[in-house]
């Protein structure tokens, strides 16, 4: 049998949408949604491009009764262990964070405006069987970011 056509589709991750997904695994997993976290989430939506984990911390403070550096780090320790942030790698080598969804996500990034987009139906398994075999090497993960223009920085040019 032939296998169809592996699909590729974008993930859209709106905001408040991301947040009550959050809100609710973590509520399922028995966190309790203390206001210093929901603060955090609240301030994660406002991004349009990846944050560093000392710039949301930085933009955290400015406000009143900000939540301490710890609960910042941990936070984003937290979504990212279980998939809820991505961590993005820049061109010019710095990283960051985006929102996400848990599972096998790749994303494109714009390098003109910052722009993410997560996209899901990963087409490595030949390379990474041919490779593996190739080279004897077990694979075990894989990264996998592409750079380019979004369609609104396409338009520009
Ligand atoms: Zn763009
Ligand atoms: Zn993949």
């Amino acid at each position: 049998m032939v296998n169809p056509p592996l699909s590729t589709n974008p993930v859209p991750v709106s905001p408040d949408s991301w947040k009550q997904a959050v809100c609710a695994a973590w509520h399922a997993a028995g966190n309790r949604l203390t206001e210093p976290r929901v603060r955090v989430l609240d301030a994660i939506i406002r991004y349009t491009t990846p944050f560093s984990a000392e710039q949301l911390y930085a933009d955290l403070a400015q406000l009143a009764d900000p939540p301490g550096r710890a609960t910042v780090y941990r936070t984003i320790e937290q979504l990212s262990t279980s998939g809820w942030l991505a961590r993005i790698h820049t061109q010019l080598g710095e990283a960051g964070y985006v929102p996400s969804l848990p599972g096998h996500l790749h994303h494109l990034i714009c390098t003109n405006c910052g722009v993410v987009i997560a996209f899901a139906g990963c087409a490595l398994d030949d390379l990474l069987a041919r490779l593996s075999t190739q080279t004897d090497f077990a694979i075990e993960d894989h990264l996998l970011q592409l750079y380019g223009r979004c369609a609104n920085c396409k338009k520009q040019c």
